[in-house]
């Protein structure tokens, strides 16, 4: 097939080029699922490595066909498992000039392009999330490693409160640091911990969305004054909630500890006036993190990590190598874990920069509505019960027993319309719609709808 690309000096991009737009236009109409497993694929990709290699355009030609059986639409409208995004046409195409760029982000005199954006794009951050003027920002590959950033500078700082310096001694003379999160924390708060060498957290109550009860935290923080951390939640995984920060800042703050908040995809209703009241004294905590790739629409793959006192972030990450340039500014290596990294920020600039400030507070309340209209949708149908209050773009169900529940999901699963995903939660099977793409219109919602009262059918779950 001719190219009609404009890239055709370079075949093997006009071929990229290609396989992607074919792809990304079959979003809209394809089923979600792959509809080849891993084997398949491997199958086609077996034999050893050629001791000749192979054109570069039909390399990509090759991979793209092996692959594309097994892609999964994460990007269709109608996609809900995980809470994973899309990508905008802006952050995508500005990641792609990444990857053509090839710029090591971490050095500010080496690679001035590509810093002097993510400057920017941090300073965006901060204003539209409503986070302190000036606080540090790190870009990292994910929330998980966000999280592993904000957490080891709040380490490092509570520690330091009491004498122990942790990069020159280590956690062997140090007191153990205390580390208070709800009890539907994300699994990837205790990764983190682990990594950080700081074990398990102990685990405080929460109510019936998954919220920090704060008379609890307050008699946890009451029990000890040893070096603590409050680590607290904006957005919850099956309710969608948000800690009341207010009074977790204030309990903790009096108590001398750290705030630490896992915002993956809920830190971003600050960015939405109609959703401030969920993220009212958010903006009171040490540190935060989040996903550009979640739901800011990035794509994969983008963290944020952000640190108040920028001092505390670089006390963690700032180092300084003989052959390496040094800036009088922090570095942006001297912000997070890797030295080495691509411009992750780039894309977050140009996603900020085609939506603006209201796109992007239209692009989160779509979000939320297309939730509340999937949550009133499901509740009419027979025997489901919507098990959240739908405040923000989770929508937990669950129908009947938990083989009923595990019986319709399959069927949603096989029929490939929509893609949620199963859980537990509360102790009984539910399914999960996690609305991040800001392609879900109200079509998606309906055809959302609709693929489960069909499922609902054909399982025999009748009125
Ligand atoms: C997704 C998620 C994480 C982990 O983020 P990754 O980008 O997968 O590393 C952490 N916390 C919450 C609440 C999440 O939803």
């Amino acid at each position: 097939m001719p190219s009609q690309s404009p890239t055709s000096g370079r075949p093997e991009l006009t071929a990229a080029f290609d396989a992607a737009t074919r792809w990304l236009d079959s979003l809209a109409t394809r089923p979600v699922p792959a509809s080849e497993g891993v084997d398949e694929i491997a199958a086609r990709l077996a034999g050893d490595l050629p001791r000749a290699g192979s054109d570069a355009a039909a390399v990509v030609e090759q991979l793209a066909a092996a692959v594309e059986p097994g892609l999964m639409a994460i990007d269709s409208p109608r996609f809900f498992g995980w809470v994973m995004g899309c990508a905008l046409p802006a952050a995508l195409a500005a990641d792609w000039l990444v990857a053509a760029w090839d710029q090591n982000a971490g050095m500010r005199d080496a690679t001035p392009g590509v810093v002097a954006v993510e400057d920017a794009a941090a300073r965006w951050l901060l204003q539209v999330l409503g986070l302190p003027n000036g606080a540090a920002v790190g870009f990292v590959t994910g929330a998980t490693m966000a999280n592993f950033t904000g957490l080891a500078a709040a380490r490092d700082a509570v520690l330091a409160r009491v004498g122990c310096t942790v990069a020159s001694e280590g956690l062997s003379v140090a007191p153990r640091v205390r580390v208070l999160v709800g009890a539907e924390r994300h699994s990837s708060i205790d990764l983190a911990l682990r990594y950080l060498g700081l074990g398990a957290a102990e685990l405080v109550q929460v109510d019936d969305q998954g919220r920090i009860d704060v008379a609890a935290l307050r008699d946890a923080l009451s029990r000890s004054d040893a070096p603590t951390i409050v680590c607290a939640q904006a957005g919850n995984i099956h309710s969608g909630a948000f800690d009341p920060f207010t009074d977790i800042v204030s309990a903790a703050h009096q108590a001398g500890a750290w705030v630490h908040v896992d915002g993956a995809f809920g830190l971003w209703a600050a960015a939405d006036p109609r959703l401030a009241h969920l993220v009212a004294g958010m903006d009171g905590a040490d540190s935060w993190a989040t996903d550009a790739h979640k739901t800011l629409n990035t794509p994969y793959d983008c963290g944020v990590a952000i640190v108040r006192d920028p001092g505390a972030l670089s006390r963690s990450f700032g180092h300084s190598a003989d052959y390496l340039l040094h800036s009088e500014i922090p570095d942006p290596h001297e912000k997070v874990p890797e030295m080495s990294r691509r411009a992750r920020g780039v894309p977050v600039w140009a996603a900020l920069a085609s939506l603006g400030a209201d796109g992007l507070a239209d692009l989160v309340h779509g979000l939320v509505r297309a939730g509340q209209g999937i949550a009133d949708g499901l509740a009419a149908l027979p025997r489901v019960e919507v098990l959240n209050e739908v405040v923000y773009t989770q929508v937990t169900v669950a129908v009947g027993d938990d083989a009923t529940i595990d019986r319709v999901l399959t069927a949603i699963v096989n029929e490939g319309v929509v893609r949620p995903s199963g859980s537990r939660w509360h102790d009984r099977s539910v399914i999960r719609f996690s609305v991040s793409n800001h392609t879900t219109d109200a079509e998606a919602v309906a055809q959302t709808v609709d693929a489960v009262g069909r499922a609902l059918g054909s399982q025999g779950v009748g009125a």
